[in-house]
This record gives structure tokens, sequence and C-alpha cells, in this order.
């Protein structure tokens, strides 16, 4: 449901002279963890085959896997709880989140990519320019989406392709 992103090496320069880079967006459920629902506790997380060996690749590292910031959007438009309870720029298809690890891990999201396993990932790839990968069973059919079983099986094509 939230996306993390995962910021790889150093492209080209702002303004500022900070790196720009571009990043790897990851959902989480159903992408890198089982989609149970509701996660609620730890006891609740079983990572998807594959998943973190993926990520671990996309750091460029032998072994071991970091995310470099993980974003949430605790607003709901349907929540049960009051304070919670409103639309928001966070929520997946809008920008928020990827905008958010734009700002932090100075990433240029026209050379990112969103992997996700709902079509809002896929509307979160094309409000912020990035390309985009559907992971899961089924394909998406949306012109310019590429489609994989699994992100370990979509993770070589993503790492051929992004700039690095
Ligand atoms: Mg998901």
């Amino acid at each position: 449901m939230e996306p993390v992103a995962v910021g790889l090496g150093d492209a080209t320069l702002t303004a500022s002279g900070s790196p720009l880079r571009p990043g790897i967006l990851l959902d989480r459920d159903g992408t890198i963890i089982v989609d149970h629902g509701y996660v609620g506790s730890i006891n609740r997380v079983e990572f998807i085959t594959g998943a973190s060996k993926a990520i671990a690749r996309f750091n460029l590292a032998e072994d071991g896997a970091h995310i470099d910031l993980f974003a949430y959007c605790p607003y709901h438009p349907a929540g049960v709880i009051e304070a919670f309870t409103r639309t928001s720029q966070d929520r997946k298809p809008r920008p928020g989140m990827a905008k958010a690890a734009q700002a932090a891990l100075n990433l240029d999201l026209s050379a990112s990519w969103v992997v996700g396993d709902q079509h809002e990932d896929i509307g979160l790839a094309e409000a912020v320019g990035a390309s985009a990968v559907y992971v899961g069973a089924d394909r998406c059919e949306r012109p310019g989406v590429w489609s994989f079983p699994s992100l370990a099986a979509a993770a070589p094509f993503i790492l051929e392709r992004i700039a690095v």
C-alpha cells in the first residue's frame, strides 16, 4: 500500500550541486510483503520470495538490503478515525509521497521507477513521470507498463534500464 524509495547511484547535478539520482519507489503490500490486509503487527509481515534479494540488487550490494526512505499515508477519505479521515496528496495515485522522496533523496523522478501491484501504483508513476512496473499474477494492459509476476522477476529488467 505504501511505497518506499530506494535511491541509486549518482547521475546529474542540480543547480545547488546536489546529485540527482534515479530511484525505485516500491509499494509494500503485494510487492515486498504478502498482502494480508492491515499489517498491525510484525507477526503479519511475510516477505514475498525473492523480494529482499531484489532490493539488495537495487542497492548494488552483494548482501543485505536497505530502504533509504519509508513513506506512508495515514489518511484515508473513508477512514474510521476522525483525525485521519480526509483526502491527502500522499494517498496514491496522488504524488505526495513520491515528491517527498524526491526532496529527501534528490531523486530524478523522470529517471525513476514505481513498482506495485495495484492500479494506484501505476497512476503514481504516471503522476510523477516515472516508469511503471506492475507485479502480480495478472497483467496490466495499460500502454507503457511492464508486467512481471514478482519484484524478483522485475529486478533484472529494471536494473538493465535504470541510469546509474
Ligand atoms: Mg500493494
